[in-house]
């Protein structure tokens, strides 16, 4: 009787939706969400909501190094356990969207010029603030990209108190995790030896574009 019950059961269920196809990772990078399925995501260059107003990934994803997400995924222990979670902004981005922003904003300290490149190119760099445990972005001393002064990673003026202690939790967890503080942007993290690691110029959806070959690495050109 009961396998007919199980059959008539399976048979009334609801066709479940598709599941969306997944997406590829390019060779030698790591998906965060993955790892870290309670990070915000708010991949601001996937949206009209970043300072050259318009998209320029097509998907929104955090992807990093091996060795950078491992050390993410150190910080957002540390945080988890004290009531925060990650919000992403930013991680991997393509060399060739790095050309796109120095063009809307060529002015170094907070746009790396795309012939020296970003570390974000070398996928070893993150871009994040802090959210509560309902996934509620916390009060940080500035928006995303804000290239004004109280962006600085000490900034007093113009920073609130509780900004300050939410900057600082997420610096110590950071740093703690082996990661270099950026001194002009307070949401920026280097992971160690970045500089010593090529430019990448690899597709966030994991497809290469006709004709595109092989990924290409730095030093670029
Ligand atoms: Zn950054």
């Amino acid at each position: 009787m009961l396998p007919l019950l199980v059959a008539l059961l399976l048979a009334a269920a609801p066709i479940a939706p598709a599941a969306p196809t997944p997406v590829a990772t390019p060779p030698g990078l790591v998906d965060v969400a993955g790892r870290l399925p309670d990070a915000v995501l708010d991949i601001r260059y996937a949206t009209a909501d970043n300072f050259v107003g318009r998209p320029l990934y097509p998907v929104a994803r955090c992807l990093l190094l091996p060795e950078a997400a491992a050390r993410l995924e150190r910080a957002a222990v540390a945080l988890r356990g004290r009531g925060f979670r990650l919000l992403l902004f930013d991680c991997y981005r393509p060399l060739s969207v790095q050309r796109a922003l120095w063009k809307a904003m060529p002015k170094r300290g907070f746009v790396a010029d795309p012939a020296t490149g970003s570390h974000h190119n070398r996928a070893a760099a993150v871009d994040l603030a802090l959210a509560d445990l309902a996934g509620a972005p916390l009060e940080m001393p500035t928006g995303f990209d804000d290239f004004g002064p109280a962006a600085r990673a000490w900034a007093t003026d113009g920073v609130s108190a509780r900004a300050r202690r939410h900057r600082a939790l997420l610096r110590d967890a950071m740093t703690a995790a082996g990661f270099t503080v950026n001194p002009v942007e307070w949401w920026h993290f280097d992971a160690p030896g970045a500089a010593a690691l090529p430019l990448l110029d690899l597709p966030l959806d994991g497809e290469q574009g006709a004709g595109a070959g092989p990924a290409k690495a730095g030093p670029w050109p």
